[in-house]
This record gives C-alpha cells, sequence and structure tokens, in this order.
C-alpha cells in the first residue's frame, strides 16, 4: 500500500466535511496547468501510509479525500479505500475522469461517498491539448459520468458527485450549452485558474469555485 504524503485536516477539500487527504503517486496524463507535478514525476518510493493511517485512527477522522496524481492509476487504490471504510470513514475520490472501468469497480463496492471529477476540456481536441494525452477523449469522460450518474446504491441511492473545470482558455456560451447538452447536465462548478506572474503561458492551482 503506497501514499505519497497527507494533509491532516483540510476544510476545503470535501464538501461539508472537514478531512483528512491522501496523496497517491502517478498520473496518465501530463495537463499543462498539472497542480501536483511532483506527484505525476516522483518515483513511487516514498510512503506515508502507516503514518497516514496511524494519524486517522488516533485522531477519529471521520472522512478523507483521496487525490493524487491520479488515484486510479495506484495498484493499491482499491486496497486503500476499502481499509477507510472498514473503518467507517467516509471517502471522497478525486479523479481525472480516464478510467471508467476502475471507477465503476469501486462504486459497485460501495467504496465511494463523494466523487470529484475533472473535465479537462469540452472537446477532444481540447481535452487532449492540455493533458498532452492522444488516447484521453471527451467519450471516455461522458462514460465516466455516465457510470457515476446510472449507479446506485443497493438501497437505491445515488452517489455525490461534481464536475470541475479549469478555465485554462475562452469558451463561448455555446461551447459550455454544447457540452451541457452531450452530459446531460444542469451546471458544474467552475475552479478558475488565473496567470501565474513568475512563469508565462502557465497558469496555477486556485481555488475559486463559481456556479455556472
Ligand atoms: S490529471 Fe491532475 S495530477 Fe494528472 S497531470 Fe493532470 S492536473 Fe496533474
Amino acid at each position: 500500500m503506497s501514499i505519497a504524503d497527507f494533509t491532516p485536516v483540510s476544510l476545503i477539500d470535501y464538501p461539508g466535511k472537514i478531512s483528512s487527504t491522501a496523496f497517491t503517486h502517478g498520473c496518465n496524463l501530463n495537463c499543462r496547468f498539472c497542480h501536483n507535478p511532483e506527484l505525476v514525476v516522483q518515483p513511487s518510493s516514498y510512503n506515508v501510509s502507516s503514518d497516514f493511517f496511524d494519524y486517522i485512527k488516533k485522531n477519529n477522522i471521520n472522512a478523507v479525500t483521496i487525490t493524487g496524481g491520479e488515484p486510479l492509476i495506484s495498484p493499491h487504490i482499491f486496497e486503500i479505500i476499502k481499509k477507510l471504510k472498514n473503518m467507517n470513514i467516509s471517502v471522497k475520490l478525486d479523479t481525472n475522469g480516464s478510467f471508467p472501468e476502475k471507477l465503476k469497480t469501486l462504486l459497485q463496492n460501495d467504496l465511494l461517498d463523494y466523487i470529484a471529477l475533472d473535465l479537462k476540456g469540452l472537446s477532444t481536441d481540447d481535452i487532449q491539448y492540455v493533458t498532452r494525452n492522444k488516447n484521453y477523449t471527451l467519450d471516455i469522460f461522458l462514460v465516466t459520468l455516465n457510470e457515476i450518474k446510472t449507479y446506485k446504491t443497493f438501497k437505491g441511492e445515488t452517489v455525490n458527485f461534481e464536475i470541475r473545470h479549469t478555465l485554462w482558455k475562452a469558451y463561448y456560451a455555446d461551447d459550455f450549452s454544447q457540452f451541457l447538452k452531450s452530459s446531460k447536465t444542469k451546471r458544474y462548478p467552475l475552479e478558475k485558474l488565473p496567470k501565474d506572474n513568475s512563469t508565462k503561458n502557465q497558469y496555477r492551482w486556485k481555488n475559486i469555485r463559481q456556479t455556472i
């Protein structure tokens, strides 16, 4: 089991809950605005999983956000989340949306309480430009979204989720309308990335949320 790092307390990662945040190694994408590049390139030898589980046990943490990198690329993700759920902890997963089958497996095992799904662009061209990955398409994102939206627990409940889009280019209202139509979504929060003054043409992460 491998966890790259963790934040003991977060007031912003898990909507409505105070959580700890666990970071996993590695990502299949290479976003131009990556907010955690050190996790994407860092070798996976660094592992704080013992410290992380000790901390949440000792401090009676009842909610954890798992983020990365891309958590679904981790060979340990099922094991990590299962262990948290066995401790009766609510789990939120942040994902880039490119692993619909892995996400489906987690859902089918009732292992997720909240999902934050990244939308990298409103078209395949935009997604591939910004992620620098020629295999990731809007259709794959829509399959992931559909898995989330159609999932029902054995009690018939849906899973809480949000779509997050980093506004890295200017879109027209029609682009959003078209996307919302194809994804059958009425609204989603935006995380706006202002330009970083120190690095021209790059952007930095900033946690501003708007609703359109
Ligand atoms: S999906 Fe996330 S972690 Fe991976 S490269 Fe993009 S921004 Fe970075």
